[in-house]
């Protein structure tokens, strides 16, 4: 079979693909008074993800995407059913942070899988992990003490989606703006100066600062990660 074969016979099990998945999507919607099952769902060819959940932003819609390179049928090594169920409950997961209140005794552990992640997979009955052990979703889990304390971290065996999913809540972090026009900084190389616009772009914001009569346009996540402050806050 050639690769181009073996594509088209991948495409052709999207309708079934995307069947099972609302299906299970429409009983979580139904116990959870969501509206998962209507998100769109894409699928792609991607080697380093499972999956993930993109949530709304600047310019994209809100998606839930799946890689037919694992979970297309015709492979040899596609995921088991029960596998495939623990990989659609995780994206739901990602999907719920985004649309319930999570309570305050989750919120102690910061990032994408943290802690008010895993209290949404506790609810589904997700396993609360960011990585894929084949069969694990057989396990039972103790989501007590995953909920409780800090989990000591765990050997990544293969990514879930943790490549995309973190590079768009990066996205969204570095597009967040941390400054106001007026403000004062000091960089490092050109010293001190003052912030006279501040652009807001879709996954970044652009500063532009007058140094002296020089005026100088830089991201704003360079001066965060230098760990520069505002004059003003030293
Ligand atoms: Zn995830």
């Amino acid at each position: 079979m050639t690769r181009h074969e073996m594509l088209k016979m991948l495409h052709n099990e999207e309708p079934v693909l995307r069947a099972e998945i609302t299906a299970l999507y429409s009983v979580l919607d139904h116990k959870l008074g969501l509206h998962g099952a209507e998100v769109p769902i894409t699928f792609g060819m991607d080697e380093k993800a499972l999956g993930s959940y993109l949530p709304p932003s600047y310019d994209n819609e809100e998606q839930f995407q799946f890689s037919l390179f694992f979970i297309g049928f015709c492979m040899n090594d596609q995921l088991s059913k029960a596998d495939r169920i623990n990989l659609y409950k995780h994206e739901y997961a990602h999907y719920m942070t985004r649309h319930i209140t999570i309570p305050t005794e989750y919120d102690w552990q910061p990032g994408v899988h943290g802690s008010g992640w895993k209290y949404c997979c506790s609810l589904i009955g997700a396993i609360p992990a960011d990585y894929y052990i084949e069969g694990q979703s057989i396990k039972k889990v103790d989501y007590d003490s995953v909920l409780k304390r800090p989990s000591v971290d765990h050997k990544q065996v293969q990514m879930l989606d943790t490549y995309r999913t973190q590079r768009a809540y990066k996205a969204m972090e570095n597009s967040q703006v941390k400054y106001e026009v007026g403000d004062t900084v000091n960089h490092p190389k050109f010293g001190e100066g003052i912030i006279k616009e501040i652009e807001k772009q879709p996954a970044s914001v652009r500063l532009h600062i007058a140094f002296g009569e020089e005026i100088k346009i830089i991201d704003q996540k360079w001066l965060v990660k230098t760990g520069y402050k505002k004059v003003a806050e030293r």
